[in-house]
């Protein structure tokens, strides 16, 4: 069974180091993923295009798109030049150029919203709170994709907390220090999503899985680093 499985593998490009904090998470559990599914000393075939958050946080504050794009974009094509067979961007907040990645590539992305949509359907929510960037929580190329195509109607925190919650995740998360007073600002931040009728929380930010766990609260989180991660180990072994 293995030999076929080896043979059929596809080659996962990962676009990431946004921040690396996350990307880490993403190797280590693509690859548990696969050694759970095929078992012994399988791992992931994978590779890794990883790039400067310096140098895209400065853009991403600037307001420069393009410019982040066009960066993303060349790391999609050394990936495919790699021998790729398709590519997951290792973040939601740069899902904001995922066109502009593709640009000139063909292969395909793995979106980040479709499992996370996939996985609050199939657990029979309607309603989430969405944490994450600023970028994320307040542009529409995230939430328009969870309501235009999955119906799944999508709130986000107010102003104040909208601020609150960007500035841990560039301040703390993105530099791997994970404070615990932060968690209660989130704990809180989620609770108001709730009141305000949010049946579970999307874990919008590659990083917050890092602060915030489902042991931590009872409302139902949905993670999407690990979701995205669970969707790529699929991919790699079904053909899919
Ligand atoms: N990793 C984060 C995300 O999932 C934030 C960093 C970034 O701006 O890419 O949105």
């Amino acid at each position: 069974m293995s030999s076929d499985i080896l043979l059929n593998m596809k080659t996962l490009g990962v676009i990431g180091g946004m921040s690396w904090e996350s990307t880490v998470l993403y190797y280590q559990w693509t690859n548990r993923g696969i050694k759970r599914e095929l078992g012994g000393l399988h791992s992931a075939k994978l590779l890794l295009a990883s790039v400067d958050f310096a140098e895209i946080e400065v853009l991403q504050h600037a307001g420069d798109w393009a410019g982040a794009g066009a960066i993303l974009n060349q790391a999609a094509r050394s990936l495919q030049a790699g021998g790729a067979d398709l590519l997951l961007i290792a973040t939601n907040t740069m899902h904001k150029v995922a066109e502009e990645t593709l640009n000139g590539v063909d292969l395909p992305l793995l979106h980040i919203v479709d499992p996370t949509a996939d996985a609050i359907l199939g657990a029979g929510h309607r309603k989430v709170g969405l944490l994450g960037t600023g970028f994320t929580m307040r542009d529409d190329f995230y939430k328009g994709r969870m309501q235009g195509q999955f119906d799944i109607d999508v709130i986000v925190p107010d102003e104040g907390d909208m601020n609150a919650v960007h500035q841990i995740i560039y301040d703390e998360l993105c530099l791997g220090e994970i404070v615990p007073s932060s968690r209660d600002t989130y704990l809180a931040v989620i609770d108001r999503l709730v009141e305000r009728g949010a049946e579970a929380i999307i874990l919008g930010c590659t990083e917050i899985t890092l602060l915030v766990k489902q042991s931590h609260t009872s409302i139902p989180l949905f993670d999407t680093t690990e979701l995205h991660a669970e969707a790529a180990v699929r991919a790699i072994i079904n053909n899919a």
